[in-house]
């Protein structure tokens, strides 16, 4: 294969699109507005799971699932190529809220996954003993769950690996570079309008996360992308306090194996506003601190926003565009995009090369245009 692709966006979706189209022994230039993936995907949290799937759709779980089978591999070939290690991790899971035991049988039956209903002396194997009370621990018994074999992966060092891979792949990255204007002829993309000039390929994906409706202009019809916001706050300790990742209602904590902590996250429908916020960080803390009480003690030593890609029907767009046939879409995974880039990336170089696809990937596909759409 040796038509040249260009990539609009080196977020996470755009570099391992990138990556799998250049180990496929495609010609891959990548253009990025800014410096490379620092905005949503390094903002993440690299859960490599929906937070309670069964509360999510079978389009989210069947992508999400299939994404967290390739992570392994992908992660350790990348590690290979770069010589980064992306710090793939399986933690575990544990959820401490309260769960309908009917809905995750109900769940299982259709997505088989280990998980434990943890009793008082498996809380104190998967928690760190000293830092929970002993409240906590015997309120939560009867409702607590782990999922044992859910993973992470620590998301700037994915990002960093993903570069490396896509350079040492003969990948050519223009970064500082806004894409300003997609130009069509003939149902076709003829060329893109950038900072540094006119460009031209042979095909062209669109994976610039929150900024991609803006970005296809009247030409986005069906794809509805809006940026939503999610604050997260960083802790430092000497060693785990955790060694699973900790779900409590909206909140969660990542433990990373360095003694990092990661506490998030907001959900706020603001629009392209980054700003991070004391009420953010208040609300955040006090319910880690919930979960944690000695976080109470411990310095917040970073906190910071990204945007989400989030889409109405709350799934990706992965596949060619209703209306301009060399123009294909990567974008608008919401809140699992790290976890479903090794899948998205496949799936749109299937596409793009006509390979079968592995799972139905209908739900996916660019939205069909109406005729009022297109006037
Ligand atoms: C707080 C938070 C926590 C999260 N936690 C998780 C998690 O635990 N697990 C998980 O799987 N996902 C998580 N996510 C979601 C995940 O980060 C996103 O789904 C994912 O990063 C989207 O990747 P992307 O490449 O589409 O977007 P981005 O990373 O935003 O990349 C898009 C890129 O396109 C560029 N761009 C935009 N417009 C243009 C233009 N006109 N020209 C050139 N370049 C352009 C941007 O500069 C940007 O670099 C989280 C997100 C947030 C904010």
């Amino acid at each position: 294969m040796k038509q040249d692709i260009v990539i609009i966006g080196a977020g996470v979706i755009g570099l391992a699109t990138a990556e799998k189209l250049l180990s496929q022994g495609a010609r891959v230039t990548l253009i990025e507005r800014n410096e490379i993936g620092l905005e949503s995907s390094w903002a993440g949290g690299g859960i490599l799971s929906p937070l309670c799937p069964w509360d999510y759709s079978d389009d989210v779980n069947r992508l999400s699932r299939y994404s967290a089978q390739l992570f392994p591999q992908w992660a350790s070939k990348l590690y290979k190529t770069s010589g980064i290690d992306p710090e793939y991790l399986v933690s575990g899971i544990r959820i401490l809220s309260f769960v309908d035991k009917k809905t995750i049988e109900g769940w299982l039956l259709q997505y088989p996954t280990k998980i434990q209903y943890l009793t008082a002396s498996h809380t104190d194997i998967h928690l760190n003993k000293k830092h929970i009370p002993s409240n906590h621990r015997d309120q939560e018994n009867n409702s607590s769950i782990l999922m044992p074999d859910i993973a992470q992966v620590r998301n700037p060092r994915l990002l960093k690996s993903l570069h490396m891979s896509v350079l040492r792949l003969g990948g050519k990255i223009i970064k500082n570079c806004a894409v300003n204007q997609i130009n069509i002829r003939n149902h076709n993309v003829s060329s893109l309008t950038t900072a540094q000039g006119q460009i031209f390929a042979d095909y062209y994906v669109v994976s610039a996360g929150a900024w991609s409706k803006a970005l296809l202009g009247s030409y986005a019809l069906g794809i509805d992308i809006k940026p939503i916001k999610g604050q997260m706050l960083l802790f430092k300790f000497n060693e785990p306090p955790i060694t699973n990742i900790l779900i409590k209602n909206d909140v969660y904590m990542i433990p990373r194996q360095d003694g990092h902590l990661l506490v998030g996250s907001t959900i706020e429908d603001v629009g392209f506003n980054k700003e991070i916020t004391i009420t953010a960080r208040n609300s955040l803390m006090k319910k880690a601190c919930e979960i944690l009480p000695l976080l109470d003690k411990m310095p917040i030593i970073k906190q910071w926003a990204g945007l989400r890609p989030a889409t109405k029907k709350n799934s990706p767009y992965i596949g060619r565009h209703s209306a301009l046939s060399n123009l294909f879409m990567n974008a608008g995974h919401f809140r699992y995009g790290i976890l479903m880039a090794p899948a998205s990336a496949e799936i749109l170089a299937n596409e793009i090369t006509n390979h079968a696809q592995k799972i139905d990937i209908n739900p996916y596909q660019p939205g069909s245009i109406s005729q009022t759409e297109l006037q």
